[in-house]
């Protein structure tokens, strides 16, 4: 079987020198179409010297040059977009127009940091003495070890890259081992642009073991880590043992808020479109929907007529418009979180059961009456399934969507101003998107409070979370 060149240090790429392999499955089919070469402790160790170097060499080029190469990269990227969506659909299963989306975008958050790299200003303060001169200038914090998810494989690591790149940092990411192509060619983009020798790294092997490596060495300054809330705490704990800077993107649980005052058959198919992109698995998605108690019956009709409608298939028919789950995991779990429903009083409006098409598919499903208890209420689906409640009070469902420990995305939706400006006050949530989907653009910030991480990935945030503050008092 094809065995993937996944491993790139120091410029050059190979399978790595580990003896164990990964496994890459299309989860349209649940066959396994590669294997994929993975880093051992001397590769780590190549990597974290390279990295080294490369921070040397990349720290000392301008501002303006680096920019230039991000350029080069985002133009190589929008180039080969439809050639790296064919890749994410074939290994991590979304619809091929979810998959172009995501490969397109790629461009614009590079020539975003790219842009935002040479605005990284310091400050001038006044000082009590004459004659001395007071600056605050703004540092790469060194080398960069980053650990990307598989939901969206590019777009993940690209935030990572960029932001890391953008403010003269090197990095070795660890990419997700489920998805590899995707991100082996946007990091072939940024060295066909040029980028030095080591700058850039990547590694693939087993998480765990390249996590506490790379974070327990001296040479690695930040970390940088998106996915779930486990490993995130337990990267965030050696993290802190290490006094590295991190920043966390873990899970959410995402409330999405309906009032009665609104067009309650737009809301709901709204709603039903983006539960049901990338089959749920997304942080951001929304997992819990509120709907005030007028506009329940109706909410719950077009919700599973939308969903009813959606047509599930592989990712490369032109006419799917959800595809399989990623991995047999989260399968699993979508019959756990239905059944654990249903026993506890829950009511099945659509979906809850598959018939085996040989992938990893989870019909759309849509629950309702779901009580608190029920496990789906308070750990995060990752998969197509809604679970709809009904409310009465403003301060109720705030109350209900700030029970959970998580705090990523909160969605709402009404016509009163003086509703949105309680919601966007009062919900413990790191991104409030109120009436429409407004999130995760490049400019804008995207990070969780409480058990949802720390720290933004994108909008002047991301970008600061790769400097360090040096101030100068100079006299003379
Ligand atoms: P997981 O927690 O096992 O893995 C999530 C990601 O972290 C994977 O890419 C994995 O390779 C990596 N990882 C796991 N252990 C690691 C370690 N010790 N060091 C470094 N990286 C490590 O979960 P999973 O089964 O792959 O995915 C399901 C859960 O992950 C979901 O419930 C969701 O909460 C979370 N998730 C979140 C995001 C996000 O965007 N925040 C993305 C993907 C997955």
């Amino acid at each position: 079987m094809r065995v993937i060149e996944s491993i790139l240090i120091d410029g050059q790429w190979s399978a790595g020198s580990n003896a164990q392999r990964g496994a890459v499955y299309n989860p349209a089919t649940g066959e396994q179409i590669a294997q994929l070469g993975f880093a051992d402790r001397s590769d780590l160790d190549r990597a974290l010297a390279a990295a080294a170097r490369g921070f040397d060499t990349w720290r000392k080029v301008s501002a303006y040059e680096r920019s230039q190469v991000l350029r080069k990269a985002a133009a190589l990227l929008r180039e080969r977009a439809e050639e790296i969506a064919v890749l994410i659909t074939q290994e991590q299963g979304k619809p091929l127009a979810e998959a172009r989306m995501e490969a397109n975008g790629v461009g614009d958050h590079i020539e975003w940091y790219a842009e935002e790299g040479r605005r990284a200003y310091g400050r001038v303060i006044p000082p009590r003495v004459r004659g001395a001169r007071q600056i605050v200038l703004r540092e790469p914090i060194g080398p960069v070890a980053a650990f990307s998810p598989w939901n969206f494989p590019v777009s993940q690591l690209v935030r990572k890259i960029a932001g890391a790149l953008a403010a003269g940092c090197s990095i070795i990411a660890k990419g997700p081992e489920e998805t590899p192509s995707s991100c082996i060619e946007l990091c072939r983009a940024f060295e066909d642009a040029g980028l030095p020798k080591g700058v850039l790294n990547l590694v693939f092997g087993v998480p765990a073991e390249i996590s506490e490596y790379l974070i327990a060495s001296p040479v690695i300054r930040k970390v940088s880590f998106t996915g779930s809330v486990p490993v995130g705490r337990t990267l965030g704990a050696l993290a802190g043992q290490y006094l590295k800077r991190c920043t966390l993107e873990l899970g959410g649980h995402a409330p999405f808020i309906v009032c009665d005052d609104v067009d309650v058959q737009a809301v709901a198919t709204l709603g039903a479109s983006l539960k049901f992109r990338n089959a749920g698995q997304i942080c951001a998605s929304p997992t819990r929907f509120y709907v005030q108690r007028g506009a329940h019956d109706e909410f719950v009709a077009a919700f599973v007529k939308a969903s009813q409608a959606l047509k599930v298939g592989h990712g490369d028919d032109a006419s799917t418009q959800m595809g399989p789950l990623a991995n047999g995991r989260r399968v699993k779990a979508m019959h756990e979180y239905v059944d654990d429903a249903l026993a506890v009083g829950a009511r099945s409006a659509l979906g809850g059961s598959t018939d085996s098409q040989g992938g990893f598919f989870f019909p759309p499903t849509v629950l309702t009456h779901v009580p608190d208890n029920a496990r789906i209420m308070s750990e995060e689906p990752f998969g197509p399934i809604a679970s709809i409640v009904a409310f009465d009070t403003l301060d109720e469902v705030i109350a209900k969507a700030n029970a959970l420990p998580f705090g990523l995305a909160a969605f709402a939706f009404t016509r009163s101003i003086a509703n949105a400006t309680l919601l966007a006050d009062e919900l413990e949530s790191g991104m409030v998107s109120i009436n429409h989907f407004g999130l995760a653009a490049p400019e804008t910030p995207f990070g969780g409070v409480k058990d949802s991480g720390y720290g933004s990935e994108g909008g002047s945030e991301g970008l600061d979370a790769y400097f360090t503050t040096k101030f100068v008092s100079q006299v003379g």
